[in-house]
Order: C-alpha cells, then structure tokens, then sequence
C-alpha cells in the first residue's frame, strides 16, 4: 500500500471513531399540522401544548436519526418565540439544548465548530409562493436582501454557516420551505412534512410519518456529511430588511446614514466587509 492510501484509510477510520458534530435549528411554523397563528404559536393559545410536543417528536427524530448515522455531538438551538420553547427534559439523552436571548450576530458558529446544520419545523420567507405561515424575523417584514438576493431566515442562517465553512445539509418544513433551502443548498435532504392546502389550511403528514421520514433523512444526511460544500457568498455584504408600508420598520426619529447601518421610513440597511461583518452591525458585537 502507498503511504497515500494508508494515510486516507486512517483519516478515515479517526472520522468514523469520532463522528460529525451536528446543530440542529428549531421552529414552530413549520412543525407538520401547524397551520394557524391565533391558535398554535404562542404560550397561552388553546393548540400551543399540542404544536410543542409535536415540535419536540419531529426534533427528537432528527436527533435519533443523526445519531444513528454516526454524529458524535448533537446540538439542539431553540428558534422559536425569543429561544424559550423547549424543555431540556423533553429532548433526547443524546442532545444539548441552547436557549435564551439575544441571539449572537455568528448565531453560536465558529470555523467549522459543526459539521453540517439541520432545520426541523422551518417556515418559508415572506411572501413565499405556497408557504405556510411564511414570514422573515417577524411577521411586518416584507423582504430580506442579503446582497440583492431575497432570502429568510433559511438563507440568513446558511450564509453565517456558510461564512464559518459549515453547510446545512437537511430541512424539515413546508413544502415551500424545503425549495428555499435546495436552491441555497441543492444536495441537502428535505422532508416536506406538509403543504398549502387552501388559503390557510394545510395538508399534513401524520406526526409518526414525519418522525420516520425526518430520522430517515437526517441519517443518510449525516452519513454523507463530507459530500456537502457550504453556501458562500462574496463579501463586502449588504443585508437590507424592507418593512410592509403599514408597519414602518423605522421612524422618522431614527432616520440616519452612516458607512455601516442605513435607514429609511421602509427599509434598514447594514453592511460588512464579510457576512459576519453584516450580521454585526444588524444584531450587535
Ligand atoms: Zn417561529
């Protein structure tokens, strides 16, 4: 044998022995059998208990899945409502839990701290064709750029990941939401655990379908790890949030210019050198 082969075969094994180191990314819009906002969102709504404990079977699916395909750490980072959704003695033994606010501008990343990122529960961006209760941040914006390009809090997460080399290999979410993420990440896996089925109705997986095909997923995801490369995008980067007319985004008080950080009555613009840079001036060093 070369030394080539030796070496590689040895590379190898030392990724087998260890595993990859997996984040996974929750929300509560896009859990399968979600679909109505005054009843299933927030504490304290006649459906909220029962969209936590299916939130907690899609999560805890994936984790058993990235387990199963060899992750060697799984990290579980609460996405919806301010970060304060989910109980630690709720998720499985195998994952950590990273709650509470206010959310980092490298969104908890450094250079390839993990291997590859999962979304469970992920909604479109606003005003997404199809989506189901798609929105940006919040529900009064209207568009998000990142330099030009439209993209939600999909594309907001695969560009920090992108900048610390880490790609976001699976989706669970609406239909809507799983096409966002392929056009960003075109290998990644997908499980489309409902669709819009009228205005704002909704045709769903039952929640043990989704468990098998999130766990199913997510496996064979996590077993070709290497195969994915991250989203990348060139710096300097410009990230413009635009308000709905009827939601200013900024008042006139706050008007201001400067080299980094632009607002208008309808739009706010931050700009970096890199992605990073962006979500700095955006969310705070
Ligand atoms: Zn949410």
């Amino acid at each position: 044998m070369t030394h080539i082969v030796i070496w590689l075969l040895m590379a190898s094994s030392i990724y087998a022995a260890e595993g990859p180191r997996i984040l996974i990314v929750t929300d509560l819009e896009g859990v399968g059998g979600v679909n109505n906002a005054e009843e299933q969102l927030l504490p304290g709504q006649r459906r909220y208990e029962e969209s936590r404990r299916l939130l907690v079977g899609e999560v805890n699916a994936a984790v058993e899945g990235a387990v199963k395909g060899g992750a060697r750490e799984v990290v579980i980072w609460d996405g919806h409502n301010g970060s304060r959704t989910l109980s630690i003695d709720e998720i499985h033994p195998r994952a950590k839990l990273i709650q509470g606010r206010p959310t980092p501008a490298n969104y908890y990343l450094q250079d390839k701290l993990y291997d590859g990122i999962l979304f469970v529960g992920q909604h479109a961006m606003a005003g997404a064709k199809n989506g189901v209760l798609a929105h940006s941040q919040s529900f009064n914006v209207q568009n998000i750029f990142l330099n030009g390009k439209p993209v939600g809090e999909i594309g907001q997460v695969a560009a920090i990941a992108g900048y610390f080399n880490i790609p976001v290999i699976m989706l669970a979410g609406d239909e809507a939401a799983c096409e966002e993420l392929l056009a960003l990440q075109p290998k990644a896996e997908t499980v489309a655990v409902k669709r819009l089925a009228g205005k704002g109705s909704t045709l769903s997986l039952s929640h043990s379908e989704a468990r098998t095909q999130i766990e199913t997923k997510t496996r064979r995801a996590v077993e070709h790890i290497r195969e994915f490369a991250p989203w990348k995008i060139e710096g300097p980067v410009e990230l413009k949030f635009e308000y709905y007319p009827e939601t200013p985004g900024a008042t006139s008080a706050e008007l201001s210019r400067d080299e980094h950080k632009q607002v208008s009555p309808r739009t706010v613009t931050y700009r970096g050198r890199t992605v990073l840079e962006a979500f700095e001036q955006w969310l705070g060093k």
